[in-house]
């Protein structure tokens, strides 16, 4: 799977991508991460990407002309079946482990990281398969939502991570194993720490023991953190 992302900051990239198992399947080939310069796709001396807004106000919003005509150098034929542009913006339909599943069977994904003010709205309209937030809140830019969701879908993808099972195992997850509840705590040596020793079930060895307890206590977690989410369908 291809990963690009578009950004007036292509520096902001240098060391996310180079940890931990995004950077070892990018080293299998698992996966590549391309940053694309903003400012390679303008044309006047000061590779300006951003002007004041129409109707007045605080702030710079980004120009369209650059953010269309690095998509359409990308991508010269797109497919927008399996080419999918993501504006990454907090006014977007809400990111979450659902949406990190269903991008995982694009081909390439093209993240557009907004700056300021944001990006013209004709992005949103014409350009952008989607416009996604990572959260109820305000960032300064796009990048570090990029990173989210590159991080997130990444993962899912096999061979990215050494254990299989362990993206299905874990938080969120919708398969027979597990119903979109939270993943249950989990415990490593020392079995007693400062007087806090770790549950009984789990040091006795007794496999069927071990699973009803993660069962209850991921429920118990979930009830006490996201109880929303046993309310769900
Ligand atoms: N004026 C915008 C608003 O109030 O919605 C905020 C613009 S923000 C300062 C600059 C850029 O950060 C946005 O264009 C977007 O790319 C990114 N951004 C901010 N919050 C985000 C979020 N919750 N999820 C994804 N991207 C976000």
């Amino acid at each position: 799977m291809i990963f690009h992302v578009l950004t007036v900051f292509p520096d902001f990239f240098r060391g996310p991508f180079e940890h931990g198992v995004v950077a070892r399947a990018r080293e299998a080939g698992v996966l590549d991460i391309r940053i694309h310069d903003l400012r390679d796709w303008t044309h006047d001396r000061h590779r300006t990407v951003d002007d004041r807004p129409f109707g007045g106000g605080e702030g710079m919003v980004l120009k369209p002309g650059p953010i269309f005509e690095a998509v359409e150098t990308i991508w010269p034929e797109r497919d927008r079946a399996r080419q999918r542009a993501i504006l990454l913006s907090a006014q977007g339909k809400r990111f979450d482990q659902r949406a990190a599943r269903r991008l995982k069977e694009a081909g390439e994904l093209l993240f557009i990281c907004g700056r300021y003010e944001g990006v013209d709205e004709r992005v949103s309209e014409h350009l952008a398969d989607e416009e996604l937030s990572i959260g109820d809140y305000v960032l300064s830019g796009g990048e570090p939502a990029a990173l989210v969701v590159v991080d997130s879908v990444a993962r899912l993808l096999p061979g990215v991570l050494g254990n299989e099972a362990s993206s299905v195992f874990e938080s969120f997850s919708e398969t027979a194993a597990g119903d979109g509840i939270l993943d249950c705590p989990h415990y490593t040596r020392p079995a007693e720490f400062r007087g806090w020793a770790v549950p009984e079930a789990l040091r006795e060895g007794n496999h069927a023991a071990v699973q009803e307890w993660r069962r209850r206590a991921a429920l118990d977690k979930t009830r006490r953190h996201r109880p929303e989410l046993l309310e769900k369908d």
